[in-house]
């Protein structure tokens, strides 16, 4: 079966298609990786969040233990316990600094001794702790105040915001990690910032801490699940190419597939290239033109002229038949109907007719459209059926053949000989006309078996008063022989091969 060139538009159809089924494990594929690394990104916040506050609350554990120690010594005089506050300096990594208070008033420091300074508990968040970005001591560098009262006493230590910021720096890396005490956060550049806290775009994950009361961000910035898959997923992105490539070859391969014999045919009968060939009937006596047989070419784009046998059978499979019978019934009556006025009347026009046209009655409505367009008796329509094919008799053919007849139309059995029509056949669909197949033809003078059954077919149809046609007639010897044994009309090379309608209409004005 010939494929042709599809349509623009179905070519374009067809890419867009290869595309998408192409494109497809791609985007599918790509939107999975999203999510897997949004997924990732997530699990990646959370869990450096929970090892900065890990870190954090072991920090102030250390610092909150200095607290607690030096909290029995509030009141004291400051020149007595001092050593005691630098002692638990020297001694604790993070402690910077330690301080006495009572009545919410520093008076003694492990910097300076005696000391007099205002303390306000609300400064402090829960009133236990207190981020804050200098002292006079340092300014500008970040401190984490931890607050320890009783009664009037109270113990002050203080972290240093150095030991804090290397914390985000280093668990940090590439997430934005930031330390909250209350209103006041500090980001991994070591500043201390107040005011509310921006959540980075992407994964942010928040913990606090169950102890101090201090909060962990951790996030990342805007883009940052796109620059994850780049550094990540180039080799998965290669094979969702792979699989993509393989998707799209396999779309291209299915639709091309999908051009089946039948939708072919389909397209070709929507592009009209199912055109009708003539080829001249005469009478046998005095071999003047009688009429034509239509016959079906297909005129393929690509592959030139094909042959009826070699897509009939598929146009019968698939049920196109009957529309390409219609439109070649058409094209018929197009053609020859404008000249039916000049015809020798009357003038036989044979259509091949497949057994799947004669389940109802739509073809005496094809037969009554192709008659309407010749001139009032001109013609005589012919149905060629095949005897290799032959049709049931039920009650919608009987009706469709009544009906066929009262239209004037005639029934030919086709390549009789060949089949199983009997007596009965013949008479139930009222035949008028046995076509002698042209292999019998072929045999005369050849062969003794084959001109007997010839013999046979034509004595019978002179019994049953037939119109009898022989076809396939090459040779003058054949012509003579048939003309001899009283065949009606003869059909074959030696008058014509089947030629187009303007050609036939041409060699007919000559006859
Ligand atoms: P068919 O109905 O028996 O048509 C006669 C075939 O014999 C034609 O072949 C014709 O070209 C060929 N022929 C005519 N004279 C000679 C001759 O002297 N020598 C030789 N060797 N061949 C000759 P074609 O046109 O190739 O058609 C083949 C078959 O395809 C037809 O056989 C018919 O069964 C089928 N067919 C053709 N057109 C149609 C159609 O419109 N509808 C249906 N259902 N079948 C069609
Ligand atoms: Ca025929
Ligand atoms: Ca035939």
């Amino acid at each position: 079966m010939p494929l042709t060139r599809r349509p623009r538009r179905k070519r374009r159809t067809r890419i867009v298609v290869t595309l998408l089924s192409g494109l497809l494990p791609i985007v599918l594929g790509s939107a999975i990786l999203y999510m897997q690394a949004e997924r990732t990104l997530q699990q990646s916040a959370g869990e450096t969040a929970e090892q900065a506050l890990r870190q954090f609350d072991l920090m102030l554990d250390n610092t909150a233990e200095a607290a607690r120690i030096l909290l029995p010594l509030a009141g004291k005089n400051c020149e007595e316990v001092k050593l005691a506050l630098r002692e638990q300096v020297t001694r604790r990594p993070f402690v910077r600094s330690t301080n006495l208070v009572w009545d919410n008033n520093l008076y003694c420091s492990s910097l300076f001794g005696a000391f007099q300074e205002a303390v306000n508990a609300g400064d402090y968040h829960q009133g236990k702790l207190w981020l804050m970005n200098g002292n006079p001591v340092t300014p500008d560098t970040a401190l984490l105040i931890y607050r320890l009262s009783d009664g009037r006493g109270g113990a002050l230590t203080t972290l240093d915001g150095y030991h804090l910021s290397n914390i985000l720096r280093l668990i940090g890396r590439q997430t934005l990690l930031t330390l909250q005490v209350g209103d006041n956060w500090l980001s991994a550049d070591g500043k201390v910032h107040q005011g509310s806290l921006p959540a980075p775009p992407v994964a942010y994950s928040l913990l606090e801490s169950e102890r101090y009361g201090f909060k962990v961000s951790a996030g990342f910035p805007q883009g940052e699940v796109r620059r994850y898959m780049a550094a990540e997923y180039p080799p998965l992105f290669s094979l969702l190419i792979f699989f993509g490539a393989i998707s799209g070859a396999i779309g291209h391969f299915v639709q091309k597939r999908s051009t089946s014999p039948s939708h072919e045919m389909m397209r070709a009968l929507e592009a009209g290239e199912f055109i009708s060939y003539f080829q001249p009937v005469v009478h046998g006596d005095s071999k003047r033109w009688s009429g034509a047989e239509v016959l079906m070419r297909w005129n393929h784009p690509k592959e030139g002229l094909v042959r009826p046998d070699l897509f009939i059978p598929f146009a019968e499979h698939s049920g196109l038949i009957v529309p390409m019978t219609r439109a070649l019934m058409q094209q018929t009556a197009a053609l020859l109907g404008p000249h039916s006025v000049n015809f020798a009347k009357p003038f036989h026009i044979g259509i091949n007719i497949s057994a799947s046209h004669c389940q109802d009655l739509e073809l005496v409505e094809d037969c009554r459209d192709l008659l309407a367009a010749f001139a009032p008796a001109s013609v005589e329509l012919v149905l060629e059926l095949t005897e290799r094919e032959l049709i049931e008799p039920s009650d919608i053919t009987l009706q469709l053949f009544e009906q066929l007849h009262a239209l004037g139309v005639k029934i030919a059995i086709d390549d009789f000989g060949t089949g199983h029509s009997s007596l009965g056949y013949l008479r139930t669909f009222n035949v008028d006309f046995l076509k002698i197949d042209q292999s019998f033809v072929a045999m005369i003078g050849v062969d003794a078996l084959s001109r007997h059954i010839l013999d046979s077919i034509i004595e019978l149809s002179a019994k049953l008063d037939l119109g009898i046609v022989a076809e396939g007639v090459e040779t003058q010897a054949q012509a003579d022989y048939l003309t001899e044994h009283n065949v009606n009309f003869l059909q074959g090379y030696l008058y014509g091969r089947p030629m187009p309608g303007a050609d036939f209409l041409e060699a007919l004005t000559h006859h």
